[in-house]
């Protein structure tokens, strides 16, 4: 096993990732006893390592209703600050001086992705990436070139087995457990195909709007933001054949195998929205056609789904926030028992929460109550959080295992190559986005694309 970094830079480390996310991860880390070593903050801006110290305390405390003291100053302890410009290589002079104890310190890129290439030569020309490790943030590039070329500067500089990606949701607990629930158990793979499944539905919908970063978020979209790379790393789980054998490169051989399958999305099938009032947020172009919301259909052109649409979605200001995967399946094969109103019942449904209250659900059709023979729908549920109880948030787990060497629950640059293929033909659509109000889901063309979508559990 690689060994653990022995120390952790976050550049970027004034920004809205490490407030909103990496902080909780690292205090988390330090109270699990996860985590003893340096935490250098780097910035642009003048912090001293009071500032850096009272903005963890703050972001700490907003994540946790009660905060461990002893934790959170053994994490103190440990931060410090270098304020310093990202072309300047006095910038890495300071930081390779801080590191001078340090043999595999972890390098975490939270900075605005046109930055990565200077701070990449930095550490280079100081000596620092040969050395380290060094975590990069979806979205990877903008496209299929640039997310090359941003590989390409990755590799110049570090080996690429100390090159990890993040999309964080290989590190929650109920996407891995898409996976964990198709082949540890026996009773639905044999109905995992075309044979069985009539669709596939992917919506992750937020309940929010663009929360003061309209101006980052005007230049990325829904379709960059979340379908490239979250809403495909779900799919490729949902689609994907069994490893052939149970170890990493397998797994990674049988997830590029079912990407490899998909058809690149068209624009005939995609709609593309933006909520009402989008364009007066400050940072918005006044004729931005910037999507907020994407819906689409997908194939996979393998046997196994021969036939079986996926349809995908999410978008911001939506009636509220979920990520769910619902599994529709077919009618039986001789519908006997009618619904109580005589229609036919309703088809099995397999139901995977993924975002908050996690867990899944399953909707099958019981005998009604009474003298006839009827039937009416009902749920077999579990709640993951009920079951087992608090489980690692998805930063904590993945800066864990980054810190280890470990790149199991890590994006590969095959992979991204993959994703961008995939959504190539509808990015940057010149045909207008449609409109649509807030709190709704979405245009209504989205609704016709899927003829009928399941509503999340909210
Ligand atoms: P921010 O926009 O908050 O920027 C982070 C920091 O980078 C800023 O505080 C700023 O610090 C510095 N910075 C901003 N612009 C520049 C610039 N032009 N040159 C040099 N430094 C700059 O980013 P986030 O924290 O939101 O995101 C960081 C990375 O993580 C990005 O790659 C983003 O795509 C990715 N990401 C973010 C998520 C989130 O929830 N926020 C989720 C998933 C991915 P200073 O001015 O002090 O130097």
């Amino acid at each position: 096993m690689p060994m653990r970094s022995d120390a952790v830079v976050l550049f970027g480390v004034t920004g809205d990732l490490v407030s909103k996310k990496l902080f909780p991860a690292l205090y988390e880390l330090t109270r699990r006893g996860r985590l003893d070593v340096p935490v250098i903050g780097v910035a642009r801006s003048p912090w001293d390592d009071q500032q850096l110290v009272s903005t963890a305390r703050k972001s700490v405390s907003e994540a946790n209703a009660e905060v461990d003291d002893e934790a959170f100053d053994a994490l103190a302890r440990n931060l410090s600050m270098i304020s310093g410009d990202y072309a300047d290589p006095f910038t890495y002079q300071r930081l390779a001086e801080r590191l001078r104890d340090a043999e595999r310190p972890i390098f975490y890129l939270a900075i605005p992705p046109a930055v990565f290439g200077a701070v990449v030569d930095g550490l280079a020309a100081a000596g620092l990436a040969e050395r380290g490790r060094v975590i990069v943030e979806k979205p990877f590039g903008r496209d299929l070139t640039s997310s090359r070329e941003l590989d390409r500067t990755l590799r110049a500089a570090f080996d690429p087995r100390r090159v990890f990606r993040i999309d964080h949701y290989l590190g929650k607990e109920a996407v891995e457990g898409l996976y964990a629930f198709r082949f540890a158990n026996r009773l639905f793979e044999p109905l995992w195909n075309s044979e069985h499944i009539d669709n596939i539905q992917v919506t992750l919908a937020e309940g929010f709007g663009t929360q003061g970063r309209a101006g980052f978020y005007d230049r990325v979209g829904a379709t960059r933001d979340v379908l490239q790379n979250h809403i495909l790393q779900v799919v490729a789980l949902i689609a994907m054949d069994a490893p052939a054998a149970d170890d990493i490169d397998a797994f990674r051989e049988a997830e590029s195998a079912v990407l490899r399958q998909i058809e690149p999305l068209s624009p005939d099938s995609t709609v593309r929205g933006q909520y009402a009032g989008y364009r007066d947020e400050p940072g918005v172009a006044p004729d931005s056609n910037t999507e907020t919301f994407v819906a689409t259909r997908l194939t996979v052109n393998s046997p196994r789904w021969a036939g079986v649409p996926f349809y995908l979605r999410t978008g911001k200001s939506l009636p509220g926030t979920a990520t769910e995967v619902v599994v529709e399946f077919k009618q039986p094969q001789r519908s006997l028992i009618p619904a109580e109103n005589g229609a036919q019942a309703p088809a099995n449904l397999l139901r995977f929460r993924l975002g908050r209250g996690d867990g899944i659900t399953m909707s099958i059709q019981a005998k009604s109550p009474g003298a006839e023979v009827t039937s009416r729908p009902v749920d077999l549920s579990v709640d993951f959080g009920a079951a087992f109880g608090r489980r690692q948030e998805a930063y904590e787990r993945l800066l864990d295992d980054a810190m280890d060497g470990q790149h199991l629950r890590f994006a590969r640059a095959e992979t991204i190559e993959q994703e961008w293929r995939i959504v190539g033909p509808i990015l940057d659509l010149a045909a207008e986005v449609q409109s649509y109000d807030k709190g709704t889901w979405g245009p209504a063309d989205a609704d016709a694309l899927a003829g009928g979508w399941h509503t999340p559990d909210l």
